[in-house]
């Protein structure tokens, strides 16, 4: 188990970087519970989203450094459910996207949530080549990036069989666009 004395102080507490870099305010919320009672994945977080917001709130390393390896930043959907219950407006789903963003820059991901990254990475490299998804390739890459390579390995024949997956990909006329998106956005990630 990882002591105090371990954990590096970040530069600046995370709740000032969530203003600064994505003007969202975790002061304004006051604890009322209603995001986490909408949230459909609050029953499998480590922490619910009002306690992510709290440890935010209180601003010590050491709670900023258990935000960051939660496992629970890794599983929302961001579904906004929280987001539209909320009476204070608090934009959890970008909170999040924050919050994984700086886990991720700081190797402070959650060991469990490695598989999640690999099925997002897999996702996005699929948009990147063709345009759109295919299937059978995000299920190949997915599965060369963990070696889970037996994992639902039954269902394939029923989806053959279905129509649901086509072995070769569909490739959209507008790829060079595509192409520019992920350019820009492999830039400004580098610059942060
Ligand atoms: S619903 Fe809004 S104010 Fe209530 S606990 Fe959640 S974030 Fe805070
Ligand atoms: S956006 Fe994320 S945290 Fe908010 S309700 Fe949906 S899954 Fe839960």
């Amino acid at each position: 188990m990882e002591t105090k004395s371990k954990i590096e102080p970040l530069a600046q507490p995370l709740k000032e970087k969530i203003l600064n870099e994505i003007n969202e305010q975790v002061m304004k919320c006051y604890q009322c519970g209603k995001c986490a009672a909408g949230c459909p994945l609050s029953g499998e977080m480590d922490y619910t989203p009002n306690q992510i917001l709290r440890l935010l709130q209180i601003g010590e390393p050491t709670c900023d450094d258990e935000v960051l390896r939660s496992y629970g930043i890794w599983l929302c959907l961001t579904c906004d459910t929280c987001h539209s219950r909320c009476p204070q407006e608090v934009d959890f789903p970008h909170i999040m996207d924050f919050l994984r963003s700086e886990a991720i820059k700081r190797k402070k991901v959650h060991p469990k949530a490695k598989e999640i990254i690999a099925f997002h990475r897999s996702f996005l490299e699929s948009i990147e080549k063709t345009g759109r998804l295919s299937e059978v390739g995000l299920i190949a890459s997915y599965k060369l990036k963990t070696f889970n390579l037996l994992q639902d390995v039954d269902l394939a024949p029923k989806m053959f069989a279905k129509g649901k997956l086509e072995i070769f990909p569909h490739r959209i006329k507008g790829r060079q666009a595509i192409a520019r998106i992920f350019e820009k956005a492999m830039k400004e990630a580098h610059n942060d």
